[in-house]
């Protein structure tokens, strides 16, 4: 608690009083740790990379260059600590263009289908549900409308799938479904991969944190997507939440208000987006 005291004075300047005003700075010192906590996982994350290439850099010219097997083999482990590099800092683009959106004019939502925005992020995910021979069912009610920004939705649905087949082995089943329930719209990404621990469910969504540290490296994970689905869910005045059972798999559920539009009737203007 912050305090701030005054005298209290009359017109004629005679003390009848001491104003003491109360600060709250709980909140704001706890987004200052926040914000504290951020920056030293960014650098930690980045350093980490960085400290790699330098070291194979140095081994290439102290003279592992004139062994052609070996001098390919540190480039290319160059070269996936460089494209780590790359996935870490478009995250951290992503996520703070929607940070700020969020906070400016909104992240600009309009009345679209939901369907064509699954079905292309499922397209996206392709090449992994491909390398894992994993066929991505998907099923969505064709007629479900609601107040989206298409591309930044299609992006949460991405990293939910791409998650969904990274956590899970190859020939096992990831279904992605829509519908409609009641007044909101419900699109739930389902798993039969390693599952997540009831304890690491509280902070899954928080920016870098991971339940495996190494299989998301090896998976080429940034440990930013899930908070990147977080933003953007919340930007759209929705919820997320995940259901899962450690060795059984995970369930992702995207909960979004909607304007209606089921069957193609015009639905009312209720503005509840
Ligand atoms: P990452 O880039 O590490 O995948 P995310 O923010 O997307 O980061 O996810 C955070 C962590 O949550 C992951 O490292 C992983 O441990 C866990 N996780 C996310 N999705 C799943 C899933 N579908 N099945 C199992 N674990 C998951």
């Amino acid at each position: 608690l912050g305090t701030h005291s005054s005298p209290l004075r009359e017109s004629n300047g005679k003390r009848i009083g001491t104003l003491i005003v109360f600060h709250d700075i709980t909140r704001l010192r706890r987004l200052e740790t926040v914000r504290r906590e951020f920056a030293a996982n960014v650098s930690h994350e980045i350093k980490t990379p960085l400290t790699a290439i330098k070291g194979f850099v140095e081994t290439l010219l102290g003279g592992a260059v004139d062994d052609p097997e070996a001098a390919r083999r540190f480039l290319r482990i160059i070269e996936k600590h460089a494209d780590r590099l790359t996935a870490i800092i478009e995250d951290l683009m992503k996520l703070s263009e929607i940070e700020q959106k969020g906070r400016n004019r909104g992240i600009g939502l309009k009345r679209e289908a939901m369907a064509p925005v699954i079905r292309n992020a499922v397209e996206v995910c392709r090449v992994r549900a491909d390398e894992k021979k994993i066929a991505v069912e998907v099923d969505c009610d064709e007629a479900v409308v609601a107040e989206i920004n298409a591309h930044f939705l299609e992006q949460a649905v991405v990293n939910l799938v791409d998650n969904a087949l990274k956590y899970s082995g190859t020939g096992k089943a990831v279904r992605v479904r829509s519908r409609l329930i009641k007044d909101s719209v419900e699109i739930r990404i389902e798993d039969e991969g390693i599952g997540i621990p009831g304890s690491h469910l509280p902070r899954l969504f928080e920016r870098f944190y991971r339940v495996d540290k190494s299989r998301s490296r090896k998976e080429g994970g940034t440990g930013l997507g899930l908070a990147i689905v977080k933003h953007i869910v919340q930007a759209h005045g929705g919820k997320i939440d995940v259901e899962s059972t450690p060795g059984k798999g995970s369930t992702f559920i995207i909960r979004l208000p909607t304007v209606g539009g089921v069957n193609g009737t015009d639905p009312p203007e209720c503005g509840s987006a």
